[in-house]
């Protein structure tokens, strides 16, 4: 190679570096070298040791020291890479400069060996990842923890005790679901800023009292979990639990008030009553709910027994109560096709309870308990405000949209005055009568029959629409079509489940149709899960469908 290509390789080589160097900055990397010297006493025939010191090496370009407590970390790291055949280095650490900043770096490396092949250096490089680090931290706090009073979540309490259940010394274990007495009244009363000072200073005491051998965190509102260890005997454990709900009531958590409150707890045992963490987490759910029917400021252990009461009715009262001051009904939609053109036409609006620890619990189980007991009022006071927010929103997703319709029961607010509240919703959230349908059973007319007339003219002369649902279940539904004021009736599924195959019902289905049309009614066929019902009903000129076989019901977001 003569003097000119040397020198344009050097440039060549110069060149390269420049433009590396340019790109590690845009990348936001940095370079480092650790130099290595073999000890030579320590060799033995197969290697070499070496001693280094990252401190003074790897550090020096950058004026930094490491975290003390990563320190160990990365000694081990470095070690087992140079003693082992290794050919990358990993290790994310901290470092801190002179300011005492710290950041978050993510170090990479590989060996340099001299031309002896003896290990020389080894270099790497290394990019700032403090911004990931953070947010990573951040979404794990977000997801593991309560905002409000840091405790941890649910989650987080279930993966604590998945843990914890692993460790061999943990003798004795309850779960204790702890609840606040009529902790609505403190939002009500003293407003919502009282209510989140109050579950602050509750999670403290919460935290004063049990930790840190004890997990606790906040379930939701106004319900916490402590998962308690270690207790002597179920005695002690009572005596504990006892002590608490004393001391609660002595407590008052609220400076200038003289609120008091006082907290009921239901309780259950790890490997008696279950050993995973829903289970047991259940059982004590159970447990408080009866605790809380016999009282306030009390505690029940979780038994068999109870078992069956949490299928009870007394237990569903009460749940169906704090569902509702807890907004756990949620609105469901099932589309109403057209039959002709298959084109949505309207929607009918079904409740769901989205219960916290049972999951989705269906009308059929709770409806009758809640006529029964007069809650469904309020239950159909949600529904109906939530159709009536809903309506622009399902308006816009489908503009062709006519309708959505609203079930009402024969022990709901159709027996109270339902007339004002409509009225009210009405200006509230400035809705044309004309998209609202309202569905009664015949059922329902049994019940207070001139009151219920009286009111469904009324519903009829504000603009909204009436439907005859469930039709051909009852008794003596043809007098209600000529003398109610109904736009539609929809005909029951127990009819089109068999129209394919039973003569009878094909016949009924036939008949309902016709008559309907002749009394200027429209029919909306339901429960249709499948083509040859449809095709069924097309011929038969039912004007609507609705079922499984065009859509489930669903919710709609936001
Ligand atoms: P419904 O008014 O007769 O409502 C139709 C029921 O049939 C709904 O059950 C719906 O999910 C179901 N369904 C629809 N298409 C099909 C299908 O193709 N196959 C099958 N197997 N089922 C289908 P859901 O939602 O369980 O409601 C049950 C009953 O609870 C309703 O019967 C209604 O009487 C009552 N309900 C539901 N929501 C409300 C409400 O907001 N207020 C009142 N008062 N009652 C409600
Ligand atoms: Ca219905
Ligand atoms: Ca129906």
């Amino acid at each position: 190679m003569n003097e000119a290509d040397r020198m344009s390789e050097t440039q060549v080589l110069k060149e390269n570096l420049r433009n590396y160097g340019k790109l590690l900055e845009e990348i936001g990397g940095e370079v480092w070298e650790l130099k290595l010297s073999p000890i030579k006493e320590k060799v033995d025939k197969d290697f070499a040791k070496y001693s280094f010191n990252y401190e003074e090496n790897m550090m020096l370009n950058f004026g930094e020291s490491i975290h003390e407590e990563d320190l160990e970390n990365i000694n081990e790291k470095l070690e087992r890479f140079i003693d082992c055949n290794d050919d990358k280095l990993e290790i994310v650490y901290r470092v801190k400069d002179d300011n005492n900043h710290s950041k978050w770096v993510y170090s990479r490396g590989i060996k340099v060996y001299d031309k002896k092949g003896n290990l020389e250096k080894i270099i790497g490089i290394r990019s700032d990842i403090t911004e990931k680090v953070v947010m990573k931290e951040a979404l794990f706090k977000l997801s593991h923890f309560d905002p409000l009073t840091n405790l941890p979540n649910k989650e987080k309490l279930k993966e604590d005790f998945s843990r914890l259940r692993n460790q061999k010394n943990i003798d004795n274990l309850a779960f204790l679901f702890i609840d606040i007495d009529d902790f609505k009244h403190v939002n009500n009363v003293l407003g919502y800023g009282y209510g989140d000072e109050f579950l602050k200073k509750f999670a403290e005491f919460l935290k004063h009292e049990f930790s840190p051998d004890n997990l606790i965190g906040r379930l939701s509102a106004d319900e916490f979990l402590v998962i308690f260890t270690n207790y002597k005997d179920i005695i002690s454990l009572e005596g504990r639990i006892d002590k608490l709900l004393r001391d609660l009531r002595k407590k008052n958590f609220l400076l200038n008030t003289d609120f008091k409150l006082s907290a009921s707890i239901g309780y259950s045992i790890y490997k008696i009553n279950g050993s995973d963490f829903d289970t047991l987490l259940r059982y004590a759910n159970t447990a408080l709910h009866y605790s809380k029917s016999k009282g306030k400021s009390q505690f029940v252990r979780y038994s068999d027994k109870l078992g069956e009461y949490a299928f009870s009715q007394a237990d569903m009262l009460n749940q169906i109560r704090i569902a509702i001051e807890r907004n756990e009904f949620i609105v469901y939609f099932q589309p109403i096709v057209h039959t002709i053109n298959e084109e949505i036409f309207g929607y009918e609006a079904l409740v769901r309870w989205v219960h916290p620890h049972r999951g989705m619990i269906s009308p059929g189980q709770f409806i009758p308990i809640a006529e029964a007991s007069g809650q469904m009022v309020d239950i159909e006071k949600i529904v109906i405000e939530e159709c009536f927010r809903r309506l622009k929103l399902l308006r816009k997703l489908n503009p062709d949209m006519k309708y959505v319709s609203i079930n009402l029961s024969a022990r709901g607010i159709i027996e109270r005055n339902i007339i004002k509240f409509l009225e009210r919703l009405i200006l509230k959230y400035d809705v044309d009568p004309k998209f609202i349908e309202f569905e009664v059973t015949e059922s329902s007319l049994l019940n207070n029959i001139e009151w219920t007339i009286e009111t469904l003219d009324k519903i009829k002369e504000m603009g909204f629409k009436l439907s005859l649902d469930d039709f051909g279940t009852g008794y003596s539904s043809l007098n209600y079509l000529k003398n109610l004021p109904f736009d539609k009736v929809k005909l029951d599924k127990s009819f089109i489940d068999n129209i394919a195959y039973d003569e009878r019902d094909h016949l009924m289905v036939k008949s309902i149709i016709e008559l309907s049309h002749r009394l200027g009614l429209l029919v909306v066929g339901e429960g249709v899960e499948t083509k040859s019902q449809r095709d069924l009903l097309y011929i038969l000129e039912c004007d609507f469908i609705q079922g499984y076989y065009y859509g489930k019901p669903q919710p709609i977001d936001i």
